[in-house]
């Protein structure tokens, strides 16, 4: 069913010309410890909030510019989405194969948002076109890369901001392409980019959207980066240990445009994290969900729900393309091992009886990198539980895809997403005025391996959690309430 043809039929809901309003109970319970006659005991008390909510209709057209435009995610985004605007297919040698977008959850599930008339852009310190760019990428066919060859051919990215200091010395080579100055003038020039992508190719909203290489993790120090108006002065100064990634953020917030971190590097330290919510920019990440990781929110969360207690996962990875490279140092890996370690936590300690406080299984993460596989990454996991009686379980999981072609739709929902969650607005009943998401948007959390956050906010790392709350808060939007799967009609 497409988006056009579906409307809600019900006194919680309004269309108008310029929005759709709904009104919606909000649902929860409070647990409470109370005295009750002399004794202390716990109490669940139903709660309902009512909410209204305000979506903008009109949609953009909306720019994408990618950090890292012409690497392996940059160019096969581009190229994909060419395909499907041309109704490309292609000859492989099983069968004649026609453009499609599996595995994004906006075009191949039940969300439908065109992607075709976005227009791409960014920068990338190689100065590669993204045709020569899709052939170094290695990733689409080669009867695909010569029909796309044309469209791509005048796609050249833009000078990016480069710092050695943050990524792998190997990747040195490639930076022919590089903005000069102090880090001031850096980002005066992303600001002038993104304006100047804006009036030239006349779009309305613009997404930005890191793909670039892992970058090191930033020291986070008092006085350097804690707060926004110490992250301000020591942009100001032109400080070392400010990230390109953390630049180009910066930039992005002036500008009230959405900024997504695709990578696993702390780019929103706190005082990025202070500012964006002191302009009420949205900014979300952390770190591509594409593969392992995304099993692994299921399966741990599988596996506590089921009583079953996960006591070690050892996580393997082999790849071969520049991401590998880059990952290779190991401070960039550092990166990576931190984003991929903590996604068990929450689904641990929500499990009293089968863990004690503090309790964790052992959990080991493994990058190495093997230039012969090039993209097709391949993914070694081995879970070992606890199971009735001191029986032990274990699982063993091998995966082999190209990278990329997870990553791409990933990429596509990320920013179709973000751009959506700027159009709405609600308030809670008491609430005078209408106010946006909060702009860190946890919205995105099914997306993202280390889900960025507010300060103070419970991280959620279960698929099926993360999936149900963006659904049904874009449920709300038109005054349906969650889906329940109770389907009593049957009982
Ligand atoms: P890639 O190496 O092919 O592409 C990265 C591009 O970024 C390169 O073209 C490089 O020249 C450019 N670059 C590096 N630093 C830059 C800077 N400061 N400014 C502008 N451009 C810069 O890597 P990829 O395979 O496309 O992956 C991109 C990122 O996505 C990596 O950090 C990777 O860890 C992350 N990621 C990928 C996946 C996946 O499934 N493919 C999943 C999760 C995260």
């Amino acid at each position: 069913m497409f988006i056009e043809s579906f409307k809600v039929e019900s006194p919680y809901v309004k269309y108008t010309d310029n929005a759709i309003q709904s009104v919606y109970n909000y649902e929860t319970t409070e647990l409470v410890h109370e005295n009750r006659d002399g004794t202390y005991q716990w109490v669940v008390k139903p709660k309902t909030v009512k909410y209204e909510f305000r979506t903008d209709i009109h949609v953009p057209k909306l720019g994408v510019m990618l950090v890292g435009w012409g690497g392996n995610n940059g160019s096969t985004l581009t190229g994909g989405v060419i395909a499907n605007r041309w109704g490309v297919s292609w000859a492989t040698k099983d069968k004649v194969q026609q453009a499609n977008y599996f595995g994004s959850l906006t075009q191949a599930s039940t969300i439908r948002v065109n992607p075709e008339d976005i227009v791409f852009g960014g920068w990338d310190i190689s100065d590669m076109n993204l045709a020569d760019a899709m052939a170094r990428a290695k990733v689409f066919d080669i009867d695909l890369q010569k029909q796309l060859r044309p469209y791509m051919e005048s796609m050249v990215p833009l000078p990016g901001i480069y710092d050695p200091d943050f990524i792998a010395a190997n990747q040195g080579e490639r930076a022919n392409n590089v903005i000069k100055g102090t880090k001031k003038e850096q980002v005066q020039q992303i600001i002038k980019d993104i304006r100047e992508f804006k009036e030239k190719n006349k779009v309305d909203k613009v997404v930005v959207l890191w793909t670039a290489n892992t970058e090191r993790y930033s020291n986070v120090v008092v006085g350097l980066n804690d707060t926004m108006e110490n992250l301000l002065a020591s942009f100001e100064k032109n400080e070392s240990e400010i990230s390109p990634s953390t630049l180009y953020a910066i930039a992005c917030v002036f500008e009230d445009v959405p900024f997504i971190n695709g990578s696993p590097q702390n780019t929103f330290v706190p005082g990025l994290i202070d500012l964006a919510i002191q302009r009420n920019c949205l900014i979300g990440g952390d770190d591509f969900k594409s593969g392992q990781t995304k099993m692994k929110s299921v399966l741990v969360d599988f596996l506590v729900g089921a009583g079953i207690k996960p006591t070690s996962i050892v996580s393997y990875n082999h790849l071969g393309n520049n991401d590998g490279m880059n990952l290779s140092a190991p401070q960039t890996f550092r990166s990576k091992e931190i984003s991929k370690s903590n996604v068990v936590d929450d689904m641990v300690s929500s499990n009293g009886i089968l863990y004690q406080p503090g309790e964790h299984p052992d959990h080991v993460v493994v990058i190495k990198y093997v230039p012969y596989v090039g993209d097709s990454k391949r993914a070694m996991d081995e879970y070992t539980s606890e199971i009735f009686m001191g029986g032990k379980n274990t699982i063993v999981l091998h995966n082999t895809c190209e990278d990329s072609l997870l990553a791409a739709p990933i990429i596509l929902d990320l920013v179709l997403l973000a751009e959506l969650s700027t159009r709405i607005q609600l308030k809670a009943e008491g609430e005078g005025k209408f106010h946006s998401l909060h702009p860190v948007a946890t919205i995105l959390s099914y997306l993202t391996k280390a889900p960025l956050v507010p300060p103070g906010t419970p991280v959620v790392n279960a698929l099926s959690k993360q999936r149900a709350m963006l659904e049904n808060i874009l449920r709300a939007c038109i005054g349906l309430s969650p889906e329940n799967n109770m389907i009593l009609e049957y009982k």
